[in-house]
């Protein structure tokens, strides 16, 4: 029951110039503000919020390209940040990468095979025993492509077959753990489905860990067994996708799913739509109290002056709300009032 990675009260912070009294000084950007998670062996843990919570911050920083400003990042009991030598190239070959954006992320001046083959000349202690070809052909057809494109450039493919190529790339080194970096958002909405369905696929035949960031929660629902929702820099709430989706205990979780459409399923009545107003303040000066209280429907004088603990309700289900207990036993499809 041992936890493979672990993210340990970590903050980033970054000095942003030109800010502060008379644009002489700078201003602290909070990117991430105290975020604590855990993930065991071949769980899919998604993270999602709106753009600027800190979810690509926290993919830097999981994937050892950006150092946090406090606490630890740990790999099987190893601090990420400070690791060395050959604890060091451990960790990095065993977490990898899928990134959100199959058009920038593959070198067009190279073929296929080339940009597949660039993590074992990396990891050299990798390269495979048969050699490295049928290796690279293996990987495309895992990935569903034939293994003849391995002499092609990425733009010979569309934009569903180049994140089939990224994915192919992140997994060529066995991984342990698998960084999903909103992986479908740049696609056609056709081929969304098909892009989950294999990295799924993958998750189980590789008994993959896999970290998926992404900014809608239908995306995450059929593919991660945990879900980490987050606001400005901080987790709000956390829990099993069940229990989240069924019972979402924070407003903003719950207005993140009421923006779900649900075609088709007339048994299944859409959510009582809550549109929020604004977008998220500036986590260079985060309001004090609840981080959400400037767009919260349900807020009290009071959460604009207390931040609230993490309550529990149960299983590992985390709401930092002050009222948790009464959102969750609203049903969620039940209408809102006040807003
Ligand atoms: Fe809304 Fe208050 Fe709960 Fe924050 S603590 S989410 S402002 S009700
Ligand atoms: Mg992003």
């Amino acid at each position: 029951d041992q936890h493979i990675l672990e993210v340990h009260d970590v903050t980033k912070h970054y000095r942003k110039r030109g800010g502060g009294r008379f644009g002489l000084g700078s201003d602290t950007v909070k990117a991430v503000d105290g975020v604590s998670l855990q993930l065991r062996k071949g769980e899919a843990l998604g993270i999602v919020g709106e753009s600027g919570c800190g979810k690509s911050t926290l993919t830097r920083l999981l994937t050892a390209l950006e150092k946090p400003t406090s606490g630890q990042i740990r790999y099987r009991g190893v601090d990420v940040h400070s690791a060395k030598g050959a604890a060091r190239t451990q960790m990095r070959r065993n977490i990898q990468m899928v990134f959100q954006d199959p058009y920038a992320s593959l070198n067009p001046r190279k073929t296929v095979g080339s940009i597949l083959a660039e993590p074992f000349r990396i990891h050299r202690d990798a390269l495979p025993e048969p050699g490295l070809r049928p290796r690279l052909e293996q990987l495309l057809e895992q990935v569903g492509l034939r293994p003849d494109h391995l002499d092609r450039y990425p733009h010979e493919f569309s934009g569903g077959q180049r994140q089939r190529i990224g994915i192919a790339r992140g997994i060529a080194l066995n991984p342990e753990v698998l960084i999903c970096d909103e992986p479908v958002s740049a696609l056609d909405v056709s081929v969304r489905a098909q892009v989950l369905n294999l990295l799924a696929e993958l998750q189980r035949e590789l008994s993959l860990t896999v970290v998926f960031i992404a900014h809608d929660l239908d995306v995450v629902r059929h593919f991660c067994d945990r879900i980490a929702t987050m606001y400005l820099g901080r987790v709000v709430e956390e829990g099993d996708c069940d229990a989240v989706y069924d019972h979402p205990a924070h407003p903003y979780t719950r207005a993140l799913l009421s923006a779900i459409p649900r075609p088709g399923f007339d048994d299944e009545p859409e959510l009582e739509r809550i549109v929020l107003e604004g977008d998220p303040p500036s986590p260079i000066a985060p309001p004090p109290g609840c981080p959400f209280h400037t767009r919260c429907w349900m807020a009290r004088p009071d959460c604009a002056h207390t931040v609230p603990a993490g309550h529990d309700l149960g299983e590992g289900h985390v709401s930092h709300c002050h009222f948790a207990t009464e959102v969750a036993d609203t049903d969620p499809r039940a209408a809102v009032d006040g807003s």
